[in-house]
């Protein structure tokens, strides 16, 4: 298919409408590919960039009943704060720039405790960027806590929090989160939240996870309605994309009974490429995250659209829960190599998507910023 003029007009200016979208997805994926992998240069280049990070699960305890989840226990752990101080403390021996912290909601993580983790991170580890937590999770946090979602975001602001993790928005259709997860947060409430740690200063990335329930259309209104918080607030600094992984839960379950398998490879690639079309001048960063789509589709996506690989993560509970077959852990010498095979120039980031310097793995144990020696061994 030929993409019509006015459509490729509209996706330059950063104007493509759903109908738009809809005909591209129609069209040949090679031309939607194309289109999206020349909007991908106009905006950022040929740098692709990954981020040094680290997951810190810290629970697994969780109240919520998502169908979708095989991570949730009842009788699972919470970490204390020592606990993960120790783990930001590998983390950042290793050369990470970033801790990424993540759990269920429980009423034993309450704001207090959420401050305290970031207070202490930010004490022991200043040039740790903090990612952390979802909407859903400081919603929660907050109402346990007698406080309003803005104090509770205008303390983890102050705390030092650099980024609220936009997780918790699955698809953003009531009908969907009705029958995947019906006890989470709304639309309403999963947007206003964003919004509203945008508008404290908070950056947030935003996600949308799909290939289960949701329809081609709510997959569409789901990156329209980024595009239109970011044009509001501009707080967002990527997409990432999710596939949805169907072993060991309940919606996944009932997908295998009939026959379905989560998306396909292509279906990854087109949405990947659709995202970049729709978001154009409005959301620079698209994230093919090889922890969903496998190490050898995420190189693909380099030339679909996306340009940011994620984190080399060191362990990620949640996909390996749900049947995740790719890993914990890609080195920043894989990402390197993959992000230079497929034409581009690898940069290290931040959270912020700031480019850095790599930083090298310490040898000493380093708390307050300060290092002391501890040995060859290390
Ligand atoms: S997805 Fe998150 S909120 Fe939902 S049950 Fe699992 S841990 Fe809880």
């Amino acid at each position: 298919m030929t993409i019509p003029d006015d459509v490729m007009e509209r996706a330059y200016q950063g104007k493509c409408t759903k109908e738009d979208a809809m005909l591209l997805l129609e069209g040949g994926p090679f031309e939607l590919f194309k289109l999206a992998d020349d909007l991908r240069a106009l905006a950022v280049g040929d740098v692709v960039t990954y981020v040094a990070n680290r997951n810190i699960y810290i629970t697994n305890k969780c109240i919520g009943n998502c169908g979708f989840c095989a991570y949730r226990t009842n009788k699972g752990y919470i970490l204390s704060v020592e606990e993960i101080l120790a783990k930001a403390e590998e983390a950042w021996k290793a050369g990470a720039v970033e801790v990424c912290i993540q759990g269920g909601y429980t009423p034993e993580a309450d704001m207090e405790f959420y401050l305290e983790i970031i207070e202490s991170l930010k004490a022991e580890f200043p040039d740790l960027c903090t990612h952390a937590f979802s909407p859903m999770e400081v919603n929660y946090a907050a109402g346990i806590s007698g406080m309003s979602v803005e104090e509770a975001l205008g303390k983890l602001k102050k705390s030092g929090l650099d980024s609220l993790t936009g997780t918790s928005a699955e698809v953003l259709s009531d009908r969907v989160r009705k029958i995947i997860c019906p006890n989470k947060i709304n639309t309403r409430q999963w947007v206003d939240t964003i919004k509203t740690a945008h508008k404290a200063g908070i950056s947030t990335n935003a996600t949308l996870m799909y290939g289960h329930v949701e329809t081609l259309e709510e997959r569409l209104d789901h990156i329209f309605t980024i595009r239109e918080i970011q044009q509001e607030t501009g707080g967002f600094s990527e997409l990432i994309p999710m596939s949805f992984l169907p072993y060991n839960n309940k919606i996944g379950e009932q997908m295998l009974a009939s026959g379905k398998f989560s998306s396909t490879g292509l279906e990854d690639l087109q949405l990947l490429a659709i995202s970049r079309v729709i978001l154009h001048t409005h959301v620079d960063n698209i994230q093919a995250t090889w922890v969903k789509l496998g190490k050898k589709l995420a190189h693909v996506a380099l030339s679909c659209g996306a340009n940011d690989l994620g984190g080399t993560l060191t362990e990620d509970q949640i996909s390996t829960a749900a049947g995740g077959s790719n890993g914990e852990f890609v080195s920043p010498q894989e990402f390197e190599w993959m992000i230079r095979e497929a034409g581009k120039i690898p940069i290290q980031r931040d959270t912020l998507y700031r480019h850095i310097e790599a930083r090298e793995p310490k040898k000493g144990l380093v708390r307050n910023g300060k290092k002391q020696e501890i040995g060859s061994g290390e």
